[in-house]
C-alpha cells in the first residue's frame, strides 16, 4: 500500500547528537526530502555535545516546526539519548537513526511499507560497513558472535540501532525497567513480528566516532550480562575447576614433604599455583561485581536521563 497525505501514519525520527555539527544540516535535509508527507517530527537529543550542535538544531527548530529537540544536562551515552528520544515521541511509527549519515534516511520509506505490512520491529541489516576500522569490525564481529552464542535472546548480526519500530513496541520499551540500557536486544527479547531491509553502510560523513573504546566496552559489558548468565555461571565452573586444581596442589604439597622430602625444590610450581588462583579469584570476583553494579544501578533508582532545555512540552509528554 502507498500511502498518501491522509493515511500517513505519524512518524517520529528520534536522533541521537553528540558533537555533529558538520552532519545535521545535511541530515535534516535528507531527511525531510526522504519523507514524503507533512506527518513527522524529528527529534533531536542533544548528548552533551561540546561543539555548535545543539545551536545548529535550535536553529532548524526555529524554521521547522517539525523539529524538536532535547538537551540533555550532560553526556549520557548513546542508548540513553534514544532512550530519552523514544519516551518523549509522539509518532505511532518510530525510527531511530545515527546522525552522522552511516544511516541513509532515503530507507525510511521501504521501512514504513514493510513496517505497515504487518511487522512490529524492521531494522537495518548491514550488507557491508564502509569506513569502519579494522579494528571496530573485528571487534563487533566476535561481539555479535560471543553475544549470540551465550544468550538465548536472538540478537540480528550485523545490525546497529538504525530501525522502524511501531508505538507498541515504543510502550513497551520505556517500561523496561533496566538502568544499563541495550535497545536492540530488549527489542530482539519482545519477540512479535520482525523483519529487516538490507542496506550498505557508508562511512560517517564528518567528524569522528563517538564511540571511544572505553564506551564500546560498557556497551558491550551491557549487553552480555543484560542479556545472559553465563558468564556468572562460568565463575562456578572456573571456581570448580580451581578446587580441583587446589586438591591435587594439596596433595602434591604433602607428598613432597612427607615421601619425598624435597620441599624446596617445589617453588616454581608454587609460584605458578599461586599466581594461576589469584589471578582466577579476581577475574571471577570481577564478574560478579559487574552483575552487583548493575543490581546496584537499578536499586539506586535514579532517573535514566536529565533534561537541561527542550521545546517539546513536558506536560504531555507521556501520552501514549
Ligand atoms: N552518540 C551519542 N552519545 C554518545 C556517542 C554517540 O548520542 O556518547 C550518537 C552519535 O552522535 C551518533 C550515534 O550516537 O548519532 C552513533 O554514534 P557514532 O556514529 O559515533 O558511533 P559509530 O557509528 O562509530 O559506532
Ligand atoms: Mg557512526
Amino acid at each position: 500500500m502507498e500511502f498518501n497525505q491522509k493515511n500517513h501514519p505519524f512518524l517520529s525520527i528520534i536522533i541521537p547528537v553528540f558533537n555533529e555539527q558538520g552532519n545535521i544540516e545535511l541530515l535534516h535535509k535528507r531527511v525531510v526530502n526522504s519523507v514524503s508527507s507533512n506527518t513527522f517530527e524529528i527529534i533531536f537529543i542533544n548528548d552533551g555535545s561540546s561543539d555548535c550542535s545543539l545551536g545548529l538544531i535550535k536553529e532548524l527548530a526555529s524554521n521547522d516546526s517539525r523539529v524538536k529537540y532535547i538537551s540533555l544536562s550532560r553526556n549520557f551515552g548513546h542508548q540513553l539519548a534514544v532512550y530519552a528520544g523514544i519516551e518523549k515521541s509522539q509518532g505511532e511509527f518510530l525510527v531511530i537513526m545515527d546522525a552522522d549519515l552511516q544511516d541513509p534516511p532515503e530507507l525510511i520509506p521501504e521501512m514504513l511499507l514493510k513496517l505497515n505490512s504487518g511487522f512490529d520491529i524492521v531494522y537495518a541489516k548491514r550488507k557491508s560497513r564502509r569506513g569502519d576500522s579494522f579494528f571496530k569490525k573485528a571487534t563487533a564481529k566476535l561481539f555479535y558472535r560471543i553475544l549470540r552464542s551465550i544468550t538465548a535472546v536472538d540478537i540480528p548480526i550485523d545490525t546497529g540501532d538504525y530501525r522502524m519500530i511501531s508505538r507498541r513496541v515504543r510502550n513497551i520499551i520505556i517500561q523496561m525497567p533496566e538502568k544499563n540500557k541495550f535497545l536492540r536486544g530488549q527489542m530482539a527479547w519482545m519477540g512479535f513480528k520482525q523483519s529487516f531491509i538490507e542496506f550498505e553502510r557508508e562511512p560517517r560523513l564528518h567528524g569522528k566516532s563517538g564511540y571511544s573504546f572505553k564506551k564500546m566496552l560498557n556497551f558491550a559489558l551491557d549487553g552480555i550480562t543484560g542479556f545472559s548468565h553465563f558468564p556468572i555461571r562460568l565463575v562456578t565452573y572456573i571456581g570448580l575447576i580451581m578446587s580441583l586444581v587446589s586438591v591435587s596442589a594439596i596433595i602434591y604439597a604433602l607428598v613432597s614433604k612427607f615421601v619425598l622430602h624435597s620441599t624446596v625444590k617445589g617453588w616454581t610450581s608454587m609460584m605458578i599455583l599461586m599466581t594461576l588462583i589469584g589471578g582466577t579469584q579476581l577475574f571471577c570476583m570481577g564478574i560478579i561485581g559487574e552483575y552487583i553494579s548493575r543490581i546496584m544501578s537499578n536499586v539506586m533508582n535514579r532517573p535514566d536521563y536529565l533534561i537541561e532545555e527542550t521545546n517539546i512540552e513536558i506536560k504531555n509528554n507521556n501520552a501514549q
